[in-house]
């Protein structure tokens, strides 16, 4: 039974929340009501979903909640490293390294990289270690420190593809 007003999830999704949970329980920080349904709706958008629509979305179970609540829910899952905000949209995508593969070490500072469909805003996220060191060498190489380096790569993914197009990766 589900308590009134309780957000009903799928199956797969409690299954992600519950690992969520675990992980935060573990680091000492609570996963709280809201940041639980925030961090469900965000795994359940089959597109990022910016933080308007997570606000509308979040009325018929929580009531109108207020911008800097959902915020600081954001935030909260941001620092625990289990959803990544894609800049070139101003939207989140739950992590897929975290959820998806049952990782359990330190949330904070993994690298990735993002590939953005323009044709159906789906965002596939990559742990591409040669890219990231590429790119770590390249910015060493020039005194700079990067706080962070994400990739967000913009283009079409293999779904919206035309049939003849070649995916190929070009010779180096
Ligand atoms: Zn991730
Ligand atoms: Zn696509």
């Amino acid at each position: 039974m589900t308590e009134p007003g309780a957000d009903v999830f799928a199956p797969e999704t409690q299954e992600l929340l519950a690992c969520a949970e675990v992980q935060c329980a573990r680091r000492g920080v609570r996963l709280t009501k809201l940041r639980r349904t925030v961090l469900g709706l965000v795994i359940e958008s089959p597109r990022p979903a910016g933080a308007y629509d997570l606000l509308a979305r979040l009325e018929p179970a929580h009531g109108h909640a207020a911008p800097p609540t959902v915020y600081r829910a954001l935030e909260f899952l941001l620092e625990e490293g289990l959803i990544h905000r894609i800049e070139r949209l101003s939207a989140y995508v739950a992590c897929v390294h975290h959820l998806q593969h049952h990782h359990h070490e330190a949330a904070t500072g993994h690298t990735a990289q993002f590939l953005i469909c323009r044709t159906c805003g789906r965002v596939t996220e990559l742990h591409d270690a040669e890219l990231a060191a590429a790119l770590a060498r390249a910015t060493a190489g020039q005194g700079f420190r990067p706080d962070s380096a994400t990739v967000e790569a913009l283009g079409v993914c293999i779904g919206c593809a035309p049939a003849k197009v070649s995916l190929a990766v070009p010779p180096p």
